[in-house]
């Protein structure tokens, strides 16, 4: 049961991989992910193909873990005894709410969640998911593992998320399944399944432009770094690609690196991605 489990989440990260790919414009590896995806698929037994087919059509987000007894996908409170049955990997087991597949997954890192003052006024654009203290006006790093290592440790340092060092091999992990290094200079480390709060992300900038696997994309100058409750994967696509759309004009990326300090970077993000993320 445990090796289906593992074959299905496969499966499905393979599947959020290229829709990654496709919000970021970037088709290089098309070809090689749908033909993956289809011998997953095909090697599945004929009843979990059917509900895996079936649940697909509908969102890509198919098995989600459980934590704190919740369905990731779609929040409800689970019955225990359903808790207990997902945890002894006895069969396939589905979220009586949204029907997705439950698997029990080792603890991720978590979010920290921000108290906001009732007063404060609605926050629009990318105000929703970073801040001025998550810019990095310019990388110290020259590898993937450097960087993902201090957006995560600059991520909990801000008190974003809780625990810095089990993030970063999740990303790293994430990485080595197929590097998030992409055109137009750009670079979305992530990690998902991070649960407890919203969607949150830092960014970087590199002026020499950093080396960080994918020696065909050339070297890198900006970093996302993201991480991604279960819930959020699809708005995180939107992220995605207005982030793409945004800085595949030069333009946008010669304005960024002209900026010295955070607060000059927050402000141009915030300013440039307002006609691209809502
Ligand atoms: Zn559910």
């Amino acid at each position: 049961m445990e090796s289906l489990i593992n074959h299905i989440v496969q499966l499905q990260e393979l599947t959020l991989i290229r829709d990654e790919q496709k919000a970021s414009s970037h088709t290089h590896h098309l070809e090689q992910l749908n033909k993956s995806i289809a011998t997953m698929t095909a090697e599945l037994p004929e009843e979990e193909q059917a509900i895996y087919t079936k649940l697909s059509k509908k969102d890509h987000v198919v098995i989600v873990p459980v934590t704190d007894n919740n369905c990731t996908g779609c929040g409800m409170k689970l019955p225990i005894s359903l808790v207990q049955v997902v945890r002894q990997k006895k069969g396939v087991q589905r979220c009586p709410n949204c029907a997705r597949i439950l698997y029990s997954a080792q603890s991720a890192p978590k979010r920290v969640i921000q108290r906001v003052k009732r007063s404060a006024p609605r926050k629009v654009g990318v105000n929703r998911f970073s801040s001025a203290a998550l810019m990095v006006p310019e990388i110290e790093a020259d590898s993937m593992d450097d960087c993902i290592k201090s957006f995560a440790a600059l991520m909990e340092a801000e008190g974003f998320i809780n625990d810095a060092g089990k993030l970063a091999d999740l990303a790293m992990a994430r990485e080595s399944v197929l590097s998030t290094v992409v055109d137009h200079g750009m670079a979305f480390p992530h990690v998902r399944g991070v649960e407890g709060g919203a969607l949150a992300f830092a960014m970087g900038k590199s002026t020499a432009g950093l080396s960080l696997g994918d020696k065909e994309r050339g070297l890198t100058h900006v970093v996302f770094f993201i991480v991604i409750p279960t819930a959020a994967s699809a708005f995180y696509l939107k992220l995605l690609a207005g982030l793409t759309e945004t800085f595949r004009n030069p333009e946008a990326v010669e304005k960024i690196m002209a900026e010295t300090t955070q607060a000059g970077m927050w402000k141009a993000l915030v300013k440039m991605t307002r006609p691209t993320i809502k």
